[in-house]
């Protein structure tokens, strides 16, 4: 069944049904499209962005995100692809950490650290959905008090808008009743080609960002933020992945290519942060955000139905572990805070 719903002449926003999980609650679709036929399709299983189509140079639309178009891929995804990842994006060094003296264990999911929330983190719960605006759908999912071993009940809401200037905008919001750990996180795999069949290694990346956090061999930050000059990190001039990620460096190595955090220049103040260019569509991303770090990762776990490295990640966010580093921007919130972030990607052409 598909519903219309009319909220101005020209757009739509479409709801149909997408298929039920594994225990019988039903996931939808919903569908925008902009004025100038950028489109993205949305689905309630993980807050997941399974589609967005936006123009290359010569106007033709295609889909720039790596997706499925039906439920059951999704329900055994151990990619993350497209989802909403909370309640703590990225790793917590052996699923451990205290707050106000006391000790909680979470499920160390990615041996031996815990990653992305746990095994059912926000990317594999249903959300509820609600039609805000034209382009715009607010998800909101509650979290209970212990689930995945984390303290506190959380209301968390998230809104996707997509803006007639091809912008997609994440705006997320939580609030608690008791101190908990939040950082939360889009994991869109961007392949600005259209073509996944292809690898993302001649996109040219840029961030700004001086300093990058170098990881251990099970990819938990160290706790320096180290410089990036002369070294492949250095990403302040838009450079292509494939000249940098084969180079001889012991963290490429240890991430198996980029899978590192750099701590943001613009220090928590919304503006952008980060580009990436496909020179032969002349598809043109750029990312803005008010979180500290981002982490670039290119796709180096992708395997079957997926190409290896056929899409990268830019998910802003906290940097990894902060909850057990002192020198990290705190991830806490309390009782009576909000916890508000917004995050743009916009899509142009060159
Ligand atoms: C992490 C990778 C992890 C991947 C899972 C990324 O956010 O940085 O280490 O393998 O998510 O899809």
């Amino acid at each position: 069944m598909v519903n219309l719903y009319f909220l101005t002449s020209k757009m739509a926003i479409e709801k149909s049904f997408f298929g039920k999980t594994h225990s019988g609650e039903s996931v939808f679709k919903y569908a925008f499209e902009n004025k100038h036929g950028a489109s993205i399709d949305i689905i309630t299983y993980g807050g997941r962005i399974i589609s967005l189509r936006v123009p290359n140079k010569k106007g033709v639309f295609e889909n720039v995100v790596l997706g499925f178009d039906t439920l059951e891929p999704y329900l055994s995804d151990p990619f993350y692809l497209g989802a909403l990842i909370g309640r703590c994006a990225n790793r917590i060094a052996k699923g451990r950490f205290s707050i106000e003296g006391k000790t909680y264990n979470l499920e160390t999911n990615n041996a031996p650290n815990h990653l992305h929330g746990g095994s059912k983190g926000f990317d594999k719960v249903v959300w509820q959905a609600e039609i805000i605006g034209d382009c715009e759908l607010e998800l909101s999912y509650f979290s209970k008090d212990g689930e995945e071993g984390y303290p506190g009940n959380l209301n968390v809401k998230v809104i996707y808008e997509l803006t007639e200037k091809n912008a997609l905008e994440v705006s997320y919001q939580a609030t608690t009743d008791a101190t908990t750990v939040v950082n939360l996180t889009q994991h869109a795999y961007f392949n600005l080609s259209g073509d996944f069949s292809k690898q993302i290694a001649n996109h040219e990346i840029s961030i700004n960002a001086d300093k990058f956090l170098p990881i251990d061999e099970t990819a938990i930050p160290i706790g320096e933020l180290r410089d990036v000059t002369n070294s492949p990190f250095d990403f302040r001039e838009p450079k292509i992945i494939a000249s940098e990620i084969e180079k001889p460096d012991a963290q490429l190595l240890l991430g198996k290519g980029f899978d590192h955090c750099w701590a943001l220049n613009n220090n928590q103040t919304f503006g952008e942060i980060a580009t990436a260019f496909d020179r032969e569509s002349g598809r043109f991303l750029e990312v803005f955000t008010d979180k500290p770090g981002i982490q670039l990762y290119t796709g180096n776990f992708l395997g079957e139905p997926l190409v290896y490295r056929s899409g990268f990640c830019l998910e802003t966010q906290h940097f990894p572990d902060a909850i057990n580093q002192n020198n990290f921007p705190s991830v806490l919130l309390h009782k009576n805070e909000v916890y508000n972030s917004k995050t743009v990607f916009k899509f142009l052409v060159k």
